[in-house]
């Protein structure tokens, strides 16, 4: 099987950076096996499928490093709460969901992703009510049903109020629970072969909301099952008041003490990191999914994410869970991040060329993928995006990078994951659109009654 797609603006992300005006890219048995300029070779096009992507920019499918697909069930609660009084008002509901409901909430979440040119979906699970099934299954089966690349957390919580954690104690788990269920998912889901489309790493919650023995824990699990690590990290300014009135440290020292500063641990929001913080994380390669986005909906602050990338940190994007996020599109969040890393450090910053690095191989970076995606390069997996930026909203555009960097976010001409065509002419092929809308509607409602 083999896809040409030619006649775009093809901006690889490779190492030099390369872009070609009018380029073309090879796809056989779902790797890329060419890219360059102009069109394919005329040996090439015997009985291959070609895509005319004239008008088109075609990009490295986006990675999104940070989500919590069941939030999309409880959108548009506490419009104007900060992070604290906004997880406190909303964990009595998210503490009703099950299996059924995730499922239905992760495919609304992941059709959405996909719509805005995300090919691989980082989601992170840390509530799981006694008795609501198979809920990691859940997840995984929604982005089969999708059709894009998974990387899917086990998260967890188990400090309750009444022991000095911030959520309530119906929503917690016990620590020996977590990490028995943490080691059952990996074992059952994580496929960590060439172009797996189901990666699982270990995930519990925040420093707020976990205990110390699990987060040491858990690093020492994951690290015994080969698999990677992920939280919340110096999200909040509450935060650091939280740990340094705890433990007497920042987020940062504090996870580093438990063992979780590392190259196989990524950390949500780093919003809040001093220039000592920033070294550490640099020097021992940890990541970090910024979420501009729900930074913002939550008033949490503006990553430092120019002086992350100047250090060396590998920094991805993340859209965050819908419930601080209700766009849920990884393409405009390249936008978000140009704009308001700009705001907190200067016009040059930031460009849109650090904006679609970061959205791809930053992505793939902080996921341990970086020889299987983040770029148009031969030998890679055929994860990409085809933007249409020959229509009203775009058509004339001097730079088609900025078109998706500063422009709407543009519609999507063909989407593939692993080669496979996901959406066609901006609607999902794999799926019904229609359907999935019903059902999340269904799943909210239902859930909003469960409460
Ligand atoms: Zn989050």
């Amino acid at each position: 099987m083999r896809t040409i797609i030619e006649g775009g603006y093809v901006a690889t992300v490779d190492p030099s950076g390369a872009e070609h005006a009018t380029g073309h890219v090879v796809i056989d048995d779902g790797v890329i096996s060419a890219v360059g300029a102009g069109p394919a070779s005329d040996d090439l096009r015997p009985g291959a499928e070609i895509v005319d992507a004239t008008g088109c920019l075609v990009t490295p499918g986006l990675i999104n490093t940070h989500h919590h697909l069941y939030q999309w069930l409880t959108r548009g609660y506490a419009q104007d709460a900060i992070l604290f009084d906004w997880l406190t008002a909303l964990y009595p509901l998210w503490s009703r969901i099950d299996a059924g409901l995730t499922g239905a909430g992760a495919a609304g979440a992941m059709a959405v992703l996909a719509r805005s040119g995300c090919t691989t979906v980082g989601d992170h699970h840390y509530i799981f009510p006694k008795g609501s099934g198979d809920i990691v299954g859940a997840i995984v089966e929604s982005a089969d049903r999708v059709g894009v690349r998974l990387h899917a957390t086990r998260g967890s919580m188990d400090l309750g109020a009444s022991q000095g954690g911030l959520p309530p104690d119906f929503a917690v788990e016990t620590t020996d629970a977590a990490l028995a269920a943490s080691q059952e998912a990996v074992e059952r889901y994580h496929d960590p072969s060439f172009g797996s489309l189901v990666h699982v790493a270990i995930a519990p919650c925040s420093p707020f909301s976990v205990t110390a023995d699990l987060l040491r824990e858990a690093a020492q699990l994951a690290r015994s099952l080969g698999v990677r690590l992920h939280t919340h990290a110096s999200e909040t300014v509450e935060e650091d008041a939280y740990c340094a009135e705890r433990f007497g440290k920042t987020p940062t020292q504090y996870l580093e003490d438990l063992g979780w500063l590392g190259d196989d641990v990524w950390m949500a929001h780093c919003v809040h990191l001093d220039d000592v913080a920033i070294a550490r994380y640099a020097a021992t390669g940890t990541g970090v999914a910024h979420c501009p986005s729900s930074n913002a909906r939550l008033a949490s602050g503006i990553a430092p994410v120019r002086d992350l990338l100047r250090a060396g940190v590998p920094v991805g994007l993340g859209v965050d869970g819908a419930a601080s996020n209700e766009s849920g599109q990884l393409g405009i969040e390249i936008r978000e991040a140009v704009l308001m890393n700009r705001l907190r450090t200067g016009a040059d910053s930031f460009s849109v060329r650090a904006g679609l690095q970061v959205a791809t191989m930053g992505g793939a970076r902080v996921l341990g993928r970086d020889t299987e995606i983040g770029s148009l390069e031969a030998g890679k997996v055929a994860d990409i995006a085809v933007w249409r930026v020959d229509g009203v909203e775009h058509a004339g555009i001097l730079d088609p990078v900025a078109a998706l960097g500063l422009g709407a976010m543009p519609p999507l001409h063909r989407l593939f994951v692993g080669g496979r065509p996901v959406v066609v002419e901006g609607s999902l092929v794999t799926v019904e659109e229609q359907v999935i809308a019903e059902e999340v509607a269904a799943a909210s409602l239902e859930l909003a009654e469960r409460l």
